[in-house]
C-alpha cells in the first residue's frame, strides 16, 4: 500500500524535527514543520506591533498574511517575499509564539493550509496537534517525548551553538511554560492521537528514533 503521510507530534524539543527531516530525507518525501507557521505569523505579530491579546488582529494577520515554505525540505520561510528563516528561532519569539498558537481562529487557518500541503504529496509534517486534528487518518502516527531535564538541555545546547546567552535554567523556564500553555489550550491541545506510538527519547539516538520511525512506515506500507 502506498502511504502518504507520517505524522509526528511531540512537545518543545522532543526531537521531532531532526527526526521528521531525517525520515523526510530518507523516503524522499516533503517536509513540513508545521511549528514555523506559527512562528512566522508571530513573528510578523511582532515586527508590526501586534497586541497578543487582540485575538482578532491576530486571525486577521494569519488569514491574510502571505507565506511560503520554499527549499528542497520546506527548510525556507518566505513571509511577503522576504526570507525569515533564520529569525524564527529567536528568543522573542519563542516566548510569544504559544500565545499565538493558542487563538482558535488562526489554528483553522493554519490546519487548513497545512492539509493543503500534506495532501499534495507524500509529505512528513511534524507538530502539536497533526495526528489529532490535522491528518486524523494518517498510517503512521509517533508521539515523541523525553524529561525536561533532557529537552532542556538539547535545546540550551542548539541556542548556545549559536551564540545565545541564555542561561539553561531561562530555557528550560520557557520550555516548560511554552509546554504548559500548549498543553492546557483549549484549541487541539497538544496530546498524543490514540492511535498514536509514543516514543521517549530520552535514551534513544536520533539515528535510532528514526530506524523506529522507518520500521513503523514499512509496516504500514506492506
Ligand atoms: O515546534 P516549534 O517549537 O517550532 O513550535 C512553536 C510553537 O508553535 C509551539 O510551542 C506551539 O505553541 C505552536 N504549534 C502548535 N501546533 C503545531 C505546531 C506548533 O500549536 N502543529
Amino acid at each position: 500500500m502506498q502511504i502518504q503521510n507520517i505524522a509526528i507530534d511531540g512537545p518543545v524539543a522532543s526531537g521531532k524535527t531532526v527526526a521528521g527531516r531525517l525520515v523526510a530525507q530518507k523516503l524522499g518525501w516533503r517536509f513540513l514543520d508545521t511549528g514555523s507557521m506559527y512562528r512566522v505569523v508571530t513573528w510578523v505579530a511582532l515586527a508590526r506591533q501586534l497586541d497578543f491579546d487582540d485575538e482578532q488582529a491576530l486571525v486577521s494577520l494569519a488569514t491574510q498574511m502571505d507565506f511560503r515554505l520554499e527549499g528542497e525540505a520546506g527548510e525556507r520561510v518566505l513571509a511577503d517575499g522576504k526570507d525569515v528563516t533564520d529569525s524564527l528561532r529567536a528568543p522573542e519569539v519563542d516566548r510569544a509564539v504559544s500565545k499565538v498558537a493558542k487563538v482558535a481562529g488562526v489554528r483553522v487557518t493554519m490546519v487548513a493550509r497545512q492539509r493543503e500541503v500534506a495532501l499534495q504529496a507524500p509529505t512528513v509534517v511534524v507538530g502539536r496537534d497533526i495526528g489529532t486534528k490535522v491528518l486524523p487518518d494518517a498510517p503512521v502516527k509517533v508521539f515523541l517525548t523525553a524529561s525536561v531535564e533532557e529537552r532542556a538541555t538539547r535545546r540550551h545546547k542548539e541556542l548556545s551553538q549559536k551564540g545565545g546567552s541564555l542561561s539553561y535554567e531561562e530555557v528550560r523556564n520557557d520550555l516548560e511554560r511554552r509546554d504548559r500553555i500548549d498543553t492546557e489550550r483549549e484549541a487541539s491541545p497538544l496530546m498524543a492521537a490514540t492511535d498514536a506510538v509514543t516514543l521517549n527519547t530520552d535514551a534513544l539516538t536520533i539515528d535510532q528514533v528514526v530506524k523506529r520511525i522507518m520500521e513503523m512506515a514499512n509496516d504500514a506500507a506492506s
